[in-house]
């Protein structure tokens, strides 16, 4: 079916000013650093958008001290009141900002405007917002109120700025200094969050913000003046980490992958559930750690329902995302984009049919067409594996039981979610889940109030919500 036509409506980029280089944010300045630099691009367009400083050990020592400085002479003295205000303040510059950072992070991510807009800012707001609430009160947390000292925070690709306020904000509240690095494909709106922590006057070394690789999220979670590490990222790299601390007595959260199950039952408002297939899979072109990649349908709806979500996957539109009308936009990296493909051919290779959605690719930059594979089994890698990307496998299944069973056969157990008419059935099945979060009769929903984490090998410990709390507190 071809897309209405329409007019296009891109979000004017004239709003962002980005420097042609970066360095280092470091005790509440920006400061060259002491390595080499990489570049960021735009993975719609592939044009470069600035040089980033690459951290060196030496700067991580640099970064770790004045974390350290700032926790012992202000921040862990300074009443959970005072500290209340600073994250206040920057929650309101986040929402003052909001265009300006939506606009960033679209260009240095690929995500949709749309969501950006509506999804990644709002919520990084509202989690400063929430854990503000939270700075005075941590006495009732039920987690005590002593903050653990220093946190080294490592985060994705995939939510930027989002990943970086659930990790700040909860470890400024309980009165932890932090030294983060984002990600290397996206480092543009940690550097924009600097910038909104020197408006905000939060005293020097509070937040520092390093740039870096794989190597410089190395040096930081082994550096010997570090009390705890919080990542986000592959279960691979999270397995790395928990082996280098090991014997240390270092604190670690680690959210990791996942392949979280969307069940369809027959009784499900098909509409519905359709739409929230669409939400689980191509959200963020699946670049979603707990993305419904794995669908399992009823079968005795199972016609109906490949028949409704091709029909859905056809109209979604796919490029600008700067275009307010767009549903999918850029894969991330040309790297990512190589492992989708990767996955995909075996998938084919596997025997699984292949659909995608109809749709032109843009030219430059790095695509993918919403896609999904029938004829998967269990044994099936692309069932098995996390694509990470806009890629959704179908299964069947015939009753509750087997359901569970299908869903829980995976060595992650971050999400699920559950479609059904029948508050009992859901029930019933969320008792039998392995995985952090149920949703029932929607998919991918977020708030700050709610805790969110895996079992298996999708990692441990909470983030948001009071859990959240317990991961920064002695
Ligand atoms: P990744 O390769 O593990 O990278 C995550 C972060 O770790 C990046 O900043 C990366 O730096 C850094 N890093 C790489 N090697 C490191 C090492 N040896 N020591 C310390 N840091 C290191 O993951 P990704 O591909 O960026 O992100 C996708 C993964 O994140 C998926 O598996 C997804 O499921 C997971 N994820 C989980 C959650 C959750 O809440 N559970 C949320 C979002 C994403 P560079 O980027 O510079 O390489
Ligand atoms: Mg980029």
């Amino acid at each position: 079916m071809e897309p209405f036509p329409y007019a296009p409506a891109p979000e004017s980029p004239a709003i962002v000013d980005i420097r042609p280089s970066y360095g280092l944010f470091v005790g509440g300045e920006f400061v060259d650093g002491r390595g080499t630099s990489f570049k960021t691009v735009n993975p719609a367009t592939e044009e470069v958008l600035a040089e980033i400083a690459e951290a060196s050990p030496a700067d991580v020592d640099r970064a770790v001290q004045a974390a350290r400085t700032a926790y012992d002479a202000v921040w862990s003295r300074m009443p959970g009141s005072e500290r209340a205000k600073y994250l206040f303040r920057i929650a309101r510059i986040i929402a003052e900002r909001s265009r300006e950072l939506a606009v960033l992070e679209s260009i240095d991510n690929g995500k949709p405007i749309r969501e950006s807009r509506d999804v990644d800012v709002p919520i990084a707001a509202a989690h400063f917002f929430y854990y503000a609430g939270w700075a005075d009160k941590l006495e009732h947390s039920g987690f005590g109120s002593t903050p653990l000292g220093v946190a080294a925070q490592v985060i994705p690709w995939n939510f930027p700025l989002l990943m970086l306020a659930w990790k700040i904000a909860p470890a400024l509240a309980c009165g932890n200094t932090v030294v983060l690095k984002p990600a290397e494909t996206t480092p543009l709106t940690a550097l924009l969050f600097a910038e909104i922590c020197q408006q905000a006057d939060l005293p020097p070394g509070v937040v520092n913000i390093l740039t870096g690789a794989g190597s410089t999220g190395q040096a930081m979670v082994t550096h010997p003046g570090i009390d705890k590490v919080a990542f986000t990222g592959s279960t691979e790299v999270g397995k790395a980490i928990a082996r280098a601390v090991a014997g240390t007595d270092k604190r670690v959260t680690l959210e990791l992958g996942g392949k979280a199950a969307n069940i369809v039952f027959d009784d499900a408002p098909i509409d519905q559930a359709v739409e929230g297939i669409v939400d689980g899979i191509f959200f963020n072109q699946g670049h979603v750690c707990c993305a419904g990649s794995r669908l399992l349908v009823q079968e005795s709806v199972y016609d109906d329902v490949l028949e409704r979500l091709k029909r859905r996957m056809s109209t979604l539109r796919l490029g600008d995302p700067l275009d307010k009308n767009t549903d999918v936009g850029a894969i991330n990296s040309s790297e990512q984009l190589l492992r989708i493909r990767a996955l995909a051919e075996v998938g084919d290779a596997e025997g699984a049919d292949r659909w995608s959605a109809p749709c032109d690719l843009p030219t430059s930059g790095f695509w993918f067409p919403p896609t999904l594979f029938t004829g998967v089994t269990q044994a099936h890698r692309i069932a098995r594996e996390e694509i990470f990307g806009p890629v959704l496998s179908v299964l069947t299944f015939r009753t509750p039981a087997e359901a569970v069973e299908k869903a829980n056969n995976t060595p992650y157990g971050l999400s699920a979610g559950v479609w059904s008419d029948k508050g009992s059935r859901i029930l019933w099945m969320a008792d039998r889940l392995k995985a952090g979060v149920v949703w029932s009769n929607t998919f991918n929903k977020f708030d700050p109030t709610s805790p969110f984490g895996g079992y298996k090998e999708s990692g441990y410990g909470r983030e948001g919500g009071r859990h959240g709390l317990e991961g920064y507190l002695r």
